[in-house]
């Protein structure tokens, strides 16, 4: 479960979240959408602290990442633990951003052997059963160059799903693919949010939202303007700021 109240993030002078509350239960799938600038990455990277936040509460699984609240400060935490935490949380990005000079299956095994101390047999074996999940077993010992960028997407979450993670967050996990590789990767977070994970996806992909989403949220200026059940809010947005950008998008 991610849990977040009243949280704030400032780049200096620059509030970016000013006060978000979301809570995403466990095995449910939460959608963000918005328009450029409204906070929606930096939400996403304050969840596994990329970014450290400036005030509130964020939790995941009843646990905080990166800092501890105590007499109702926020302290960071120790390095060691902030990897021990963040290492529950699977991030996928736009950009793909696998290792470049490492096979698939190298990226797959490098931070369950690395980072949980995982055998490398144990890793490889589980590495070979992801890669089935996601269709790509024929590329275990390819480089990313050689794989198309949805197969490269794929990788990607294989590699997420490698830490056995408690929540997948995604941020615009489409939105660099040419339109014919959109549904290969979608259809492989279909199959993962029908498995129970527990998914953060910020997409432009309103249809995949409404398909496939919990929940979904409309994010503005750092704030959510409106969030509940995506049929309901696509079909009749209660806001004017919501039905503005629906109707740009749909
Ligand atoms: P997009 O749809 O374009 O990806 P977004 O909703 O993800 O937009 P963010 O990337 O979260 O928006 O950015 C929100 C605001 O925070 C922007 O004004 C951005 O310039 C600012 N911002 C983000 N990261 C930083 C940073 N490291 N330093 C300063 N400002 C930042
Ligand atoms: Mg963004």
């Amino acid at each position: 479960m991610v849990f977040a109240r009243g949280v704030r993030k400032s780049f200096g002078p620059l509030e970016v979240l000013k006060g978000i509350d979301l809570v995403v239960p466990t095995g449910s799938v939460a959608c963000i959408i918005g328009p450029s600038g409204s906070g929606k990455s930096t939400f996403l990277r304050c969840i596994n602290h990329l970014e450290q936040i400036s005030g509130g509460v964020l939790l995941v699984d009843g646990e905080f990442v990166g800092y501890d609240l105590r007499d109702g400060k926020l302290y960071e935490v120790k390095n060691s633990l902030l990897c021990k935490r963040r290492a529950d949380i699977g991030m996928v990005f736009q950009s793909f951003n696998l290792f470049s000079h490492m096979t698939v299956m190298q990226n797959l095994i490098e931070a369950p052997t690395r980072v949980r101390g995982v055998p490398v047999q144990e890793a490889r074996a589980r590495a070979e059963a992801l890669l089935a999940r996601v269709g790509l077993s024929e590329k275990v010992n390819s480089y990313p160059r050689e794989l198309s960028g949805g197969q490269q997407q794929r990788v990607a979450i294989a590699r997420a799903l490698a830490m056995n993670p408690k929540v997948l967050l995604f941020d615009e996990p489409t939105s660099a693919l040419d339109p014919e590789l959109v549904g290969e990767v979608l259809q492989v977070m279909r199959d993962l949010a029908d498995s129970g994970m527990t998914m953060v996806v910020v997409t432009h992909e309103i249809g995949f939202a409404r398909e496939v989403g919990d929940a979904l949220i409309f994010m503005d200026q750092g704030v959510i303007v409106e969030q509940g059940l995506p049929r309901d809010m696509i079909a009749d947005p209660q806001s004017p700021r919501t039905r503005e950008f629906l109707s740009r998008v749909l």
